[in-house]
């Protein structure tokens, strides 16, 4: 019978990857939780309409790339393409936005039918955070500073770069369709399908085209820069200056406009060399519009998301992840002789209670202590206990074999066996 395959583009994460993302995952939260944020989790399928709303009904991600299928009561559902949304509809439908401020964090599957490829995939993972009821730049700089921190802590501050742009407020995004609509109307004949159908719909979605064509006729386009006001430059320009008294380096790209609609003013990403075509590890930026596009009151929002598999591919090629992490196996207590099995156990318990965090394994299945032996070596693990007794009657001794080093081996009293195997492990 033909095996079942995974899903194109959907990735299993096995015992030997997992490391990178225990490690990946426990950084996050920890700067997460140093700058104030809690964890918020939301459901992974949502009303299709949710998504239609807020990232926009001329987006690729709504036209070209949702899983979307109506249920068994006929509900049309959407796996989630990204965290924003969700987040946005949860928090307001649980009354934390009017009037608050909240800082929150979230992590998890997204879904999107895109081709796959390296650092591409249908399902993929992100940390994001969102930081709702504060309209300054302050926010803005506080959420890059986060980000900034979590490269910092995952030792990959030299691989990234900060792009960052102004794209002005709803209102001057508005005026800019406008004129960019005409420009488009004028060049109708040199656009493709895809082009002459968003220019009405969604102008500025035409910025995105990857038709070679279009991006030439675009050359002449009227510049989004033009139509920004003087209050978001403004303030954009406080977020530069925040940016540059912490430190914080950065360039501005004029072209980045991202690929979802509820995007305003301050946007950001931040980028790597490390990873071939697809650069973009981190993106967010405001969206101050969108709680109220979902219904809700009008609510000052900023946020970010990074991709989880693109700084496991990072880490993995920088070999960034620390021993703990990749080390399952510390110490693997195993017998030579008959009948010593629950003393085994009893021993592997008093070394996990003065070593936490240690992976410490007792030998199942017997066999010899030779395939014993080969089992400890196999599971990776530093040190090898080993019980055994001359007789039945005879007293157990118990020894402890170095398997990483010369394979030394030190003799020592049964009790003192756990602070033994503590202290080396320590060493
Ligand atoms: P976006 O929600 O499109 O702004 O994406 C935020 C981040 O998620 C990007 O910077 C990528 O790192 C990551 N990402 C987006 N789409 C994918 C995908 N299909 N596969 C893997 N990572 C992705």
């Amino acid at each position: 019978m033909k095996k079942i395959q995974a899903i194109r583009g959907m990735n299993d994460i096995l015992p030997e990857g997992s490391p990178t993302w225990q490690f990946l995952e426990s950084r996050f939260s920890a700067v997460v939780k140093r700058f104030g944020y809690r964890e918020i989790r939301f459901p992974i399928l949502e009303q299709t309409q949710l998504f239609k709303r807020s990232i926009g009904e001329v987006t690729d991600i709504v036209e070209k790339e949702m899983y979307s299928f109506d249920d068994r009561n006929g509900d049309n559902l959407s796996l989630r393409p990204e965290g924003t949304a969700g987040c946005v509809r949860a928090a307001d439908q649980h009354g934390l936005l009017y009037h608050q401020q909240q800082r929150l964090w979230y992590q998890g599957p997204m879904f999107r039918h895109e081709r796959p490829q390296r650092g591409r995939y249908r399902q993929f993972h992100q940390f994001g955070v969102e930081a709702f009821g504060m309209s300054g730049p302050d926010i803005d700089a506080e959420l890059i500073q986060i980000s900034a921190t979590v490269w910092q802590e995952l030792g990959l501050l030299e691989f990234v770069k900060l792009e960052l742009n102004n794209i002005g407020s709803a209102h001057d995004r508005c005026a800019y369709g406008r004129a960019l609509t005409a420009f488009l109307e004028a060049h109708e004949s040199e656009l493709d399908a895809d082009a002459r159908r968003r220019m009405h719909s969604n102008p500025m979605r035409v910025l995105d085209s990857k038709s070679a064509a279009v991006q030439s006729v675009l050359a002449d386009a009227p510049a989004l820069s033009d139509f920004v006001s003087q209050d978001s430059c403004d303030r954009f320009e406080v977020l530069e200056q925040i940016l540059q008294s912490v430190g914080i380096n950065y360039v501005i790209k004029p072209n980045l406009v991202r690929g979802l609609d509820y995007y305003n003013n301050c946007v950001f990403e931040w980028t790597t060399e490390q990873l071939g075509a697809q650069s973009a590890v981190c993106g967010g930026g405001r969206y101050d519009g969108l709680a109220e596009q979902l219904g809700g009151r009008p609510t000052a929002a900023a946020g970010f998301a990074m991709g989880v598999e693109r700084l496991v591919l990072m880490l993995e090629t920088l070999e960034r992840v620390p021993e703990s992490y990749r080390r399952p196996v510390d110490a693997y207590v195993l017998t030579n002789g008959e009948g010593l099995f629950s003393l085994a156990l009893r021993l592997a318990e008093e070394i996990r209670a003065l070593c936490p965090g240690r992976g410490i394994v007792t030998h199942c299945g017997g066999g010899k202590y030779n395939s014993q032996i080969k089992r400890a070596f196999s599971a990776g693990a530093r040190f090898a206990v080993v019980l055994e007794t001359a007789g039945e009657d005879s007293p157990v001794s118990a020894k402890i074999r170095n398997l990483a080093g010369a394979g030394e081996t030190s003799s020592a009293e049964l009790s003192t066996i756990p602070a033994e195997v503590a202290r080396l492990l320590e060493a």
